[in-house]
């Protein structure tokens, strides 16, 4: 047993996107950075077992549903055959190429990388348990700490069956084998996006989510498109529907639902797999042995600069608060490095997009027309329909629109609904819309490509203005 010692400006806990892009950038500031994973490279949950690997199935699922819609403009093919082995290869192939990628990168910077669990000894030392070199500990002495530990599945009581049937995300990632039969339980990004997968790749999908939509926190209208969509390609979706219990049985998952009634029915399945949200691995990392704190659903507390109540540690990521997306970790790590740098540096963004990667895709960012309505914010909306997109109907998906919510006095984009085919890259200039604090005649302004699905936002302009091209709806004057 041999302990090594490390002085470091700056340690980093959690190889994810926010902390290997926090190391990174603190490298590149001149500080000495010392970077701790229990994975051999970094990549965190996003590159191993979240974004990566599901976005590269969710490509090999857009195909089979585009090669089955084609029929529609006379061009078809044999239903699709697939080999699950030489899916999963190419899967873990993408993820091989970005985490080696990464530690290529981590190594051209010169930082320290130690493979190993890491726990706070004090308000200045961290203590890891090695899982590879040549020593079993190492203690690192930091003038900073940023704590990017990430998150986990949840695992609620009521859903824990111990049972290799029984998947959460990481599991359903494997792709061990396409189940007849799959109960997804929750209704949200993972559910939604991987029984994308799962039926896309043959599986009779269910969804059974607890609340009265899909997709909470998105608006409805955007919403409806989507479960339009997914209802064709599901077995079924339950809204408002519990599950009350789960049962092993030799041949599946015995799944009683309750529905809002209080109706219990019994179904079996497959495989489960749960989805009903993460939780901050805020409690193994020995933040008790700090003055850090945190609050009630396990976050990290932190201030504008990503400071915890202990100023030399920081905290940033899925662990310091919602919504846990890669990019707000992105955008956390550089506020965080530049207030170690002595910059003024906050955490304040007007929109942070999200996206929903089904088929079609919902995006959004900014003020929701919801969330507008629950707070009692006077919104005007204006939604231009996909189906007078010339571009939307050359790719035979019409169905989408692309919606902008905005103050009626200042005329100023507060926020941007888009669902359809392409909305999560879509969604990027309204998010440079509401960050620049553009107005609807600023975005009716700059002269979009033709024939493209952004000139759609251009036309949610004119709607605004009362003079779209392609809608005739003018303002009431
Ligand atoms: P993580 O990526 O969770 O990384 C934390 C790292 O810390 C891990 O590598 C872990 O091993 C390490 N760690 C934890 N504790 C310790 C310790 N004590 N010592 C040492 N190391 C430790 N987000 C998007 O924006 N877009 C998407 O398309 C998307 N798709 C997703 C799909 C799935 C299936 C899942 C599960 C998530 C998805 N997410 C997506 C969410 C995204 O993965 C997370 O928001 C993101 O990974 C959070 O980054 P992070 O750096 O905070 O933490
Ligand atoms: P989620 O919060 O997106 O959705 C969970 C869903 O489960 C909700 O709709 C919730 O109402 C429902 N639910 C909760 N308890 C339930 C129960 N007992 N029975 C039935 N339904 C129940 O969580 P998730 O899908 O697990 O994803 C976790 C997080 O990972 C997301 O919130 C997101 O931050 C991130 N993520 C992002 C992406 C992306 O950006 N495309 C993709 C996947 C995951």
């Amino acid at each position: 047993m041999s302990t090594a010692t490390h002085t470091t400006d700056v340690v980093v806990i959690g190889g994810g996107p926010a902390g290997y892009t926090a190391a990174f950038l603190a490298s590149d500031r001149g500080m000495s950075v010392t970077l701790v994973d229990e994975a051999p490279r970094p990549g965190g949950v996003c590159l191993y077992r979240g974004c990566m690997p599901s976005k590269a199935l969710l490509h090999a699922a857009k195909v089979v549903n585009d090669a089955r819609e084609a029929s529609v403009f006379g061009v078809s093919f044999a239903p699709p055959s697939i080999d699950v082995e030489r899916l999963r290869l190419w899967k873990n192939d993408v993820v091989s190429k970005l985490t080696n990628g990464l530690a290529q990168l981590t190594k051209q910077r010169g930082i320290t990388y130690l493979q190993g669990r890491a726990t706070f000894a004090d308000n200045r030392t961290l203590a890891v348990d090695m899982t590879s070199g040549s020593e079993s500990a190492a203690v690192v002495g930091f003038q900073h700490a940023i704590v990017a530990t990430g998150s986990r599945p949840s695992k609620p009581a009521s859903l824990s069956l111990d049972d290799p049937r029984v998947l959460d995300s990481t599991s359903a990632l494997d792709l061990e084998e396409i189940p007849s039969s799959l109960l997804v339980v929750g209704g949200g990004y993972i559910g939604l996006e991987l029984g994308t997968v799962y039926a896309a790749l043959g599986t009779a999908v269910t969804v059974v989510e607890l609340t009265k939509s899909l997709l909470p926190g998105a608006d409805t209208d955007l919403v409806r498109v989507l479960k339009r969509c997914v209802g064709r390609v599901a077995k079924a979706i339950h809204l408002e529907t519990e599950v009350a219990g789960l049962t092993a049985a030799t041949r599946g998952i015995d799944v009683s639902l309750r529905d809002a009634n209080g109706a219990v029915s019994t179904e079996r399945f497959d495989k489960v797999l749960i989805a009903v949200g993460r939780q901050p691995n805020s409690d193994l990392v020995g933040l008790e042995n700090t003055a850090a704190n945190r609050d009630g659903d396990g976050f990290v507390v932190v201030d504008a600069q990503c400071r915890t109540a202990e100023s030399a540690i920081f905290a940033i990521g899925d662990v310091a608060g919602e919504p846990m997306l890669a990019h707000k970790g992105f955008a956390e790590a550089r506020v965080a490095v530049e207030a170690i740098g002595g910059q003024p540096s906050t955490f304040d963004p007007k929109a942070i997009p999200a996206v929903v990667f089904t088929d079609p895709e919902v995006a959004w960012c900014g003020l929701t027309e919801d969330e507008a309505t629950a707070i009692g914010r006077k919104v005007t909306v204006a939604k231009f329909p996909w189906g007078a997109s010339g571009r939307a109907l050359t790719l035979n998906r019409p169905e989408g629109f692309t919606k902008l919510v905005v103050d009626p006095k200042t005329e100023q984009i507060l926020g941007v609904g888009i669902v359809g085919v392409g909305a999560g890259e879509l969604v990027a200039e309204g998010v440079v819309a509401i960050e620049m604090g553009m107005t609807v005649s600023d975005m009716r302004m700059p002269i979009h490509p033709h024939p493209t699905l952004s000139e759609t936002y251009g036309e949610a302009a004119e709607l605004f203005l009362g003079e779209c091209t392609h809608v005739y709806k003018p303002k009431k004057l």
